[in-house]
């Protein structure tokens, strides 16, 4: 997946002038990918594609070009497996929740947001007239699963909210919530409920459902305020789960990485921000309080000595921030939210009279650079060898995703910066239509996010 993404990013970014990435990249996708076609297999409700080799190889078949005509059937069997679990599934003796993006529902329904956004803005290549007629298929089914699964997921978190109040009481409580393990209801953003949140407010989304806002809004910004509040509570961090997971009751410092803690609520804030809609009806002066906050506790204890990976590194850490720039820097969160927050969170956010995404971009430049240092990219011994060294999520591969992203951020600002000094306020149709594609090859998390725009 790393390599399709960069493939087509290089070309966006004009880094590439002589061919070599496109070139190194394109031998090793011809070449060198095999990708297995395994049999489904859905055991404890596990229907994401990032948490089952054989889905995952649909996927990537599918955004590679080169879809097997049984493809279409594996996906189809996918989300009728994911539609009818219910809230819960048994493994080993637990009761697992069966909705998180790792492992659940809302993996598979980022997919199959990924695989319609690939068509339209042409990242796939269809290579014959057998793959381009299985790509209608898988196509088809993506369009009328995704309206589908984003109903059994919202159901899921109102059950799940209704089951925790009589489990726990009201203290915590939230209008959505998704378990995790047994009782446990886990708020990261890999496995908890900001990932499901963040998935759930993708940009494109809302054309599939177009009354999404209007059913369901009221109840995600609720759950948003309630993360909010336990989040303030923590001085900035984010619990793993509520209530408290034994094992973290016992550490000394709290988790800051993506998978559990307070970078989770930092993506879910930014994209809460970047869908306009959304931002213009629900964003309140508390979430921007609490992104502050946590992202200084990000700042201040996000580098690692895990890695630079995405899901527990400092990429991950770092590309929360570099979301929050994204949301800042194109203001779609009301200014009356701003302007009612602490003078020293204005003096951050506000740069001459409005809204700047500068302070967030700092912060995430700085520790992606630092990522250099990181095994097995550099070679501090500050940093642990991750136990996939060259994985997506845990390793190299993930770093590298993070960096193109970054890449695109900085010549999208460098344009803008251009502008500015040449006063030129709305520039030609040629270039509109060169920034709209440098938005548009912003491929998003891994997982959690589509469209930036
Ligand atoms: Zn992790």
């Amino acid at each position: 997946m790393t390599y399709i993404r960069i493939l087509h990013q290089a070309r966006v970014l004009g880094a590439d002038s002589d061919g070599t990435i496109s070139q190194s990249t394109e031998l090793f996708l011809s070449t060198r990918l095999k990708i297995p076609s395994l049999p489904l297999d859905f055991k404890s409700g596990r229907t994401s594609v990032l948490g089952s080799t054989a889905l995952g190889a649909v996927f990537v078949r599918f955004l590679l070009g080169k879809p097997e005509v049984q493809d279409s059937d594996a996906l189809r069997t996918a989300i009728d497996q994911a539609l009818a679990l219910g809230r819960t599934s048994t493994l080993r003796g637990h009761e697992m929740g069966v909705d998180e993006v790792l492992y659940g529902r809302t993996g598979l329904l980022w997919a199959l947001l990924q695989i319609d956004k690939a068509d339209g803005e042409g990242q796939t290549r269809w290579e014959d007239d057998e793959s381009l007629s299985t790509k209608k298929s898988i196509l088809d089914i993506s369009r009328v699963g995704i309206p589908k699964l984003c109903g059994v997921i919202t159901q899921a978190g109102r059950d799940g909210a209704t089951d925790f109040v009589k489990q726990h009481g009201s203290e915590d409580a939230m209008p959505l919530m998704w378990s995790w393990i047994d009782t446990f209801y886990s708020l990261g953003l890999m496995h908890g409920i900001t990932g499901v949140l963040s998935v759930l407010l993708s940009n494109n989304l809302t054309r599939f459902h177009p009354k999404l806002l209007d059913e369901h809004g009221k109840e995600i910004a609720g759950t948003i305020t309630g993360l909010c509040n336990i989040a303030m509570k923590s001085n900035g961090h984010l619990p793993m789960a509520v209530p408290r997971w034994p094992s973290e009751k016992a550490r000394e410092s709290s988790l800051v990485q993506i998978c559990h803690g307070a970078p989770g609520l930092l993506i879910l804030l930014a994209i809460a921000g970047l869908n306009e809609p959304f931002a213009r009806r629900f964003y309140e002066p508390l979430w921007v309080e609490a992104l502050h906050v946590a992202s200084r506790k990000v700042w201040e204890q996000g580098i690692l000595s895990k890695g630079g990976g995405l899901c527990h590194g400092i990429a991950g850490n770092a590309w929360a921030l570099l979301m929050l720039h994204d949301t800042f820097e194109h203001a779609l969160i009301p200014m009356e939210c701003i302007g009612a927050c602490r003078e020293g969170v204005k003096k951050d956010l506000v740069k001459c009279g409005r809204l700047s995404g500068d302070w967030f971009l700092e912060m995430a430049l700085a520790m992606l650079l630092e990522c250099r240092n990181t095994r097995p990219f550099g070679d501090s011994e500050k940093y642990r060898l991750p136990d996939n060294p060259y994985s997506l999520f845990e390793g190299l591969a993930g770093t590298v995703c993070a960096w193109a992203e970054a890449a695109l951020a900085i010549k999208a600002k460098l344009r803008k910066m251009e502008f500015e000094e040449k006063g030129i306020m709305s520039p030609s149709s040629t270039k509109a239509k060169e920034d709209l594609e440098i938005l548009e090859a912003r491929l998003g998390f891994p997982g959690i996010a589509v469209s930036i725009v």
